[in-house]
């Protein structure tokens, strides 16, 4: 018997395995491309011969894969075998996705704890890969010592859904942020500042503008966004015009920028003029869609 199986050796699954290996546990893997075995065989990993081998080598099964579609292909003909077992799935999905996943665990016997990974590949085995865990509180409690081995693991709750609400939530974070850094050097570029030059400037002030953020949490929890407000939502629409005319005027495209102008006036239109950009969180909440 493995302490742990590692379904999916990709630049993830692998990372994953190494560190399972380094802490000096017993794993087994499987991946579709045979290939892709030697690194962790080198290293000490157990290579099954077929998923169901792999599944049925440990009393832990962590699944890392593309997409739930592949996590399904792979491991549905495999069900039986993950009876009595915890599947541990670090694959990037909805909370929807896990949701179904865990009845489908369920239904097959096993204890469902999802993941997300915050994490790159290179990041896994230190403190600052952070591990986001919901499912079966049992399970987790269960292998924590051995997941502990991946980074720093948090546990959400009992709602599978949870690791990757949060897992979604924090990249759409990220990816705000880098399309406004995208912005940002293809203005400065066009006017021939290198990105050498500008980002030490960028990244500070964007160190700087986080400062902010704990008073808008505030703001969203009591619902008061109008209290000390110093930039008003009414001001930064008018300012945030000079964002696009600029944009435009270096013909850089507003495709970016646009989505955000369009929330602003959506705001001031609905009487908000004087509330702190925090409350635009109602508006997006209200959307439907
Ligand atoms: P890779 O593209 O490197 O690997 C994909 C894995 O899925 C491989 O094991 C591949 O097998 C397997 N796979 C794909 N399609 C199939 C299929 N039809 N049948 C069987 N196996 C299949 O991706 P990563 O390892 O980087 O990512 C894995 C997961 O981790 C993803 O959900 C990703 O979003 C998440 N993640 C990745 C991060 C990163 O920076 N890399 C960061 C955080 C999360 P094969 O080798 O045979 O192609």
């Amino acid at each position: 018997m493995s302490d742990i199986a590692v379904i999916g050796l990709g630049a993830m699954g692998t990372a994953l395995a190494e560190a399972f290996l380094e802490k000096g546990h017993a794993v087994t893997v499987w991946n579709r491309s045979a290939a892709k075995s030697g690194l962790v065989a080198a290293k000490g990993a157990i290579v099954a011969r077929n998923v169901e081998e792999a599944v049925r080598s440990s009393s832990l099964i962590v699944a890392c894969l593309l997409v739930y579609d592949t996590v399904h292909e792979v491991l549905g003909p495999a069900g039986d075998a993950l009876s009595g077992r915890t599947l541990v799935n670090l694959t990037n999905g909805t909370p929807e996705q896990a949701r179904a996943m865990s009845v489908w665990a369920a239904q097959c016997g096993a204890d469902y704890i999802d993941g997300g990974i915050m994490a790159v590949p290179p990041m896994i085995g230190g403190q600052n890969a952070l591990i986001l865990y919901s499912g079966s509180r049992q399970a987790f409690d269960d292998h924590a010592g051995r997941l502990d081995a991946l980074g720093t693991s948090k546990y959400l709750g009992e709602d599978a859904g949870l690791a990757p609400l949060y897992d979604i939530s924090l990249l759409v974070g990220m990816y705000g942020l880098f399309a406004g850094v995208l912005q940002a050097l293809a203005l400065t570029g066009k006017a021939g500042i290198p990105a050498g030059e500008f980002m030490p400037l960028l990244t500070s002030w964007l160190q700087a503008m986080q400062g902010g953020l704990p008073k808008w949490a505030q703001q969203i929890d009591s619902g008061d966004h109008t209290a000390n407000v110093v930039s008003n939502l009414g001001m930064q629409a008018d300012a945030y015009v000079n964002l696009v005319d600029a944009s435009k005027a270096a013909d850089v495209s507003t495709e970016l920028v646009l989505p955000m102008q369009n929330l602003m006036r959506r705001g001031v239109a609905a009487g908000m003029a004087n509330a702190d950009l925090s409350s635009l969180v109602g508006l997006l909440s209200k959307q439907g869609s």
